[in-house]
């Protein structure tokens, strides 16, 4: 082996250190074809017990690059590869054509991984053939793209697992949240109608009044509660219609504050709205997303001022929602538009964790965005972007 070989094989077998995976075997990759050529390279992984192999990562660096570089080259070979745990060599047949595409030389190493194996596949077009001399740097290569592979496969299983302890924590929460905010209006429909039915005293009719009146709100409160679980799960489960009709942003936005301050006359509210043209939208699902967006304002910024702005460029029309109350904690934003999650510590305010995970799906739908800026103790600000024109008139998501 000459110097400068040695010195690859040595960088290669210290070449693993990178967090991503594809990055890894990518800077192997390059320092390989320094010292051994191949116009690409492709790496399959046996699934399961079967006799067939998915690509897991492919590369084009030379000739043929200007084909698809994920075409599947070599998936015989791999296959034989994989069923024999042996190098394999394929030469093409000695066949007069110009083309060497159409004469791919291939060598599949194979790759060792805990319960499963792999290939790799290296391909030359037109040749020369892999000699020998050249096997153990492509050989090496195998074994660090199983190390990499297998590094992956554990961080896999390690954020699947961390995934389903967060999701059973998410249902926990969601299960004590859920029969609370069920329980409170019950309560309060149950022993209000106790006491109007007691025999022993009688009301009078205007007494009789704010008990019904208690009882008519209390179950309006159920029923929008029941809804908001039934839209979460449709749109979960893919089942919720839209109907997109030309909407003008704006004129939504002004009805939808109007209607808040309404209900609270000392809501300081300030619209900074720009004429947009009509999109095709959903009003009333559009129309819950804003209201999600003012209800979480008024229970989680109290007394905050709200500002709501629309902007338009060529492409999309942004809205802007800010509050300035105390902000949300940067740990919970990866969170925030998950089904069921809360940010812990809000047991005094109802709610189920419902509103922006309904939020997050509605804009979806229309092929939009919603994110959130927060800086805490000073305000949220949450920015949805609506594309200006949307490729689907009716849909379902
Ligand atoms: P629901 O909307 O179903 O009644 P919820 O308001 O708790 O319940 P989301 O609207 O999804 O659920 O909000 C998730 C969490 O985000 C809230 O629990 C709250 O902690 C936080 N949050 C949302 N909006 C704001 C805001 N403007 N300021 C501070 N925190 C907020
Ligand atoms: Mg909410």
């Amino acid at each position: 082996m000459d110097s400068e070989t040695l010195e690859t094989f040595t960088r290669l077998s210290s070449s693993m250190d990178r967090v991503n995976w594809k990055k890894s075997l990518e800077a192997m990759f390059v320092l390989l074809h320094k010292r051994f050529v191949f116009d690409n390279l492709v790496i399959y992984v046996g699934k399961g017990s079967g006799n067939t192999s998915e690509v897991v990562f492919a590369r084009a660096v030379g000739r043929g690059r200007s084909r698809e570089a994920e075409a599947p080259w070599g998936e015989e070979i791999a296959n034989q590869v994989i069923s024999t745990g042996k190098i394999v060599e394929s030469i093409p047949p000695d066949q007069i054509s110009p083309d060497r595409i159409s004469k791919p030389h291939l060598l599949g190493l194979p790759i060792i991984l805990p319960e499963r194996r792999g290939a790799l596949v290296f391909v030359r077009f037109g040749g020369p053939r892999f000699t020998v001399e050249q096997l153990p740097l492509a050989a090496l290569a195998a074994v660090q793209t199983a190390r990499t592979l297998e590094k992956n496969i554990l961080q896999e299983s390690l954020s699947q697992l961390e995934h389903a302890r967060h999701r059973a924590q998410l249902q926990d929460d969601f299960i004590a949240t859920i029969s609370h905010e069920l329980h409170t209006p019950l309560g309060f429909i149950k022993g209000y109608t106790t006491s109007l039915l007691r025999s022993d005293t009688t009301w009078d009719s205007s007494t009789q009044q704010e008990f019904l009146t208690i009882i008519d709100e209390e179950s309006d409160h159920l029923l929008a509660l029941i809804d908001r679980m039934l839209d979460s799960a449709r749109l979960q489960s893919g089942n919720m219609r839209m109907d997109f009709q030309p909407v003008r942003l704006e004129a939504l936005l002004r009805d939808v504050a109007q209607r808040f301050h309404a209900r609270h006359d000392d809501l300081e509210v300030i619209l900074d709205l720009a004429p947009a043209p009509p999109i095709l939208a959903d009003t009333i699902h559009l129309t819950q997303v804003f209201d999600n967006l003012f209800d979480n304002a008024i229970k989680y910024a109290p007394g905050s001022k709200i500002t709501i702005s629309l902007q338009v460029n060529e492409a999309w029309q942004n809205v802007t929602f800010a509050d300035l109350g105390p902000g949300i904690p940067r740990e919970h934003i990866p969170y925030l538009f998950e089904r069921f999650y809360r940010v812990p510590g809000q047991n005094s305010k109802s709610g189920t964790g419902l509103g922006l995970f309904i939020c997050k799906q509605i804009v979806q739908a229309h092929q939009g965005r919603i994110s959130v800026m927060t800086t805490p103790g000073k305000g949220t600000i949450f920015h949805i972007e609506l594309p200006l024109h949307a490729e689907k008139t009716e849909k379902e998501v």
